[in-house]
């Protein structure tokens, strides 16, 4: 997909968009100094279903900047695609809200059995875990007060414990407390296959189910793997220097969630988080038009602020981090789902700035008071 000639050009080979699959971004282009550069924008874009957008086509650029996210990897496990939710993006998180309550609603009416299970006991499967019982605790005041109890809900992760990537007593404390609120939690179990009406797991065992979300780990779109020159891991991530450079490949660059960079002194990547992917496009927005006007290109250093993961209403968890006033120690409770809370609305100022945040942030708080706290549509 990707070709090189002799002037110093790199192709970009985009492929074709039919309107089934979502178009999802666009495209501009800018010069500086000598050079051209692509960039790439994202916006939404499905407006003529089942019509081609757009052809393949080659577009030029001095260097290139790879920028492409991740999506849900199902590891090729057989019926995950076909049978399971993932919610990797906000259509599919809406088409997963929409089957939740269609399936709610008929277990209410029916006077059935639903069962939930989730895949993947990482800060996602476990925040959706804590999240989808906080709604069901408020459909119960919505003339059935038994739908909890209608509702068998399991969390399967095949590590021994949940949230890895945090230190063992708050993997404990998630534990306890998803149990508390009346998911099974299994651990040290590998899904192997996915089928209509459950799961099947690597012991043999079945979980069966109406209804499955996978959130079991991250890959880079797979056409990485494929681009002539560049070096990719098992999970089509590129490569990268701590310049952010490809390997062997001064021009491309590539960050976030579709690079891998493992730092000199760590001893594993830096993992697929906003943090991480903020933090490099903040760094190669500061030193690329220097470095494009001859400049020394700098490593990349992570700061790592801490991490949070938010169990909805019953509480939040997080590590501080190695950087800032109280570094390296835990938190949990009011603080942490405070901090949570903070880190999204800083989230929505980068975005917004601040005016339209502040605005957002009131018309929430309306929207509370006014909107009842779940809708059927
Ligand atoms: C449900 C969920 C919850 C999360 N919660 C957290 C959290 O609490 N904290 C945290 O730190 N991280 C969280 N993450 C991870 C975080 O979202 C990612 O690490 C971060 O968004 C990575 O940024 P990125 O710029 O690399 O990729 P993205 O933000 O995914 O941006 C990549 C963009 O490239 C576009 N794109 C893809 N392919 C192409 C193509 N071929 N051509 C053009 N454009 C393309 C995509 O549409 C997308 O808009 C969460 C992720 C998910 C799915």
């Amino acid at each position: 997909m990707l070709a090189r000639n002799f002037s110093r050009r790199v192709f970009l080979r985009l492929p074709t968009y039919s309107a089934s699959e979502k178009l999802n971004w666009l495209i501009g282009f800018t010069r500086i100094g000598l050079f051209s550069i692509t960039y790439i924008l994202t916006g939404s874009l499905d407006l003529f279903r089942g019509s081609l957008i757009v052809e393949e086509r080659a577009i030029a650029c001095d260097v290139l900047v790879l920028a492409l996210g991740s999506r849900a990897n199902d590891f090729g496990t057989l019926g995950v695609a076909q049978h399971c939710h993932f919610i990797d993006s906000q259509i599919q998180a809406e088409a997963f809200n929409a089957t939740l309550r269609a399936k709610v609603t008929r277990a209410v009416v029916q006077d059935e059995a639903l069962r939930v299970a989730i895949v993947g006991g990482g800060a996602t499967g476990v925040e959706l875990a804590a999240e989808l019982s906080h709604l069901l605790e408020i459909a119960s005041n919505y003339g059935d007060p038994a739908v909890r109890g209608r509702l068998e809900l399991t969390l399967l992760e095949s590590g021994s414990r949940l949230l890895s990537a945090f230190p063992p007593a708050i993997s404990a404390s998630t534990e306890e407390l998803l149990r508390k609120i009346g998911f099974q939690v299994q651990t040290g179990k590998r899904v192997t296959a996915a089928a209509s009406e459950g799961l099947t797991c690597d012991d043999g065992s079945a979980v069966p189910a109406d209804l499955m979300v996978w959130a079991a780990g991250v890959k880079a779109p797979d056409f990485l793997t494929g681009i002539d020159g560049l070096e990719t891991n098992r999970s089509h991530q590129v490569i990268v220097r701590p310049t952010l450079q490809a390997i062997e490949e001064d021009r491309i660059f590539a960050l976030g969630d579709c690079a891998s960079l493992q730092l000199p002194e760590s001893d594993r990547p830096l993992p697929p988080t906003a943090q991480v992917a903020t933090q490099q496009a903040m760094h190669l927005a500061r030193h690329l038009p220097r470095w494009l006007k001859g400049e020394r290109l700098p490593d990349f250093g992570f700061r790592d602020y801490g991490s949070l993961v938010s169990l909805g209403d019953y509480n939040a968890f997080g590590t501080l981090g190695r950087y800032g006033l109280f570094r390296g120690g835990f938190i949990q409770g009011r603080f942490a789902q405070f901090s949570h809370a903070m880190l999204y609305r800083r989230h929505q100022q980068a975005l917004h700035g601040l005016p339209k945040a502040t605005m957002l942030w009131l018309a929430e708080r309306i929207n509370g008071i006014v909107q009842p706290r779940i809708r059927m549509s």
